[in-house]
């Protein structure tokens, strides 16, 4: 069962994909999906399946849990740029700031947080460090390594 219903889709193979919106007016995109555009309030906004696939930008780890988490801690926090043209906020399954680069590919996972009740898993969406890794950069780091949320 997803944290937030209406920001993803899970087909039964587990794959995930998120849901944003890309203005009629504007062409901007955003994300979570929204009725009316936020960046110049129209209300014709299409329904956009975001890229699975994008580049860390900026993360750090958070290390005390926000109100009403029970989740693990720490655990990895950040923003991630999809298509060349959207930044989300994002989990990032890594914990460890120092073993992330700027810029590196990504991937959209479904991470378990917790528990329902019931005993049903609770997930979310995060970005994992891609299992094809290029590109890779030992230079300087723009993203905020090691600094807490
Ligand atoms: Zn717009």
């Amino acid at each position: 069962m997803p944290v937030s219903t209406g920001t993803m889709e899970i087909t039964d193979d587990g794959r995930a994909t998120l849901l944003g919106g890309r203005c009629r007016a504007c062409a901007a995109p955003h994300f979570p999906l929204a009725a009316t555009c936020p960046y110049c309030g129209a209300g014709s906004v299409e329904r956009m399946e975001l890229p699975h696939r994008g580049t860390l930008w900026g993360w750090t780890a958070v290390t005390t849990a926000p109100p009403g988490y029970e989740g693990p801690v720490p655990y990895g926090f950040g923003v991630v740029e999809l298509g060349g043209e959207l930044r989300i906020i994002t989990r990032i399954t890594e914990v460890d700031p120092s073993a992330l680069s700027f810029g590196q590919p990504v991937e959209l996972v479904v991470d378990t947080v917790g528990a329902t009740g019931d005993g049903d898993d609770l997930v979310a969406w995060a970005f994992s460090p891609a299992s094809s890794a290029v590109g890779r950069s030992a230079g300087t780091q723009p993203g905020s390594a090691g600094e807490r949320a």
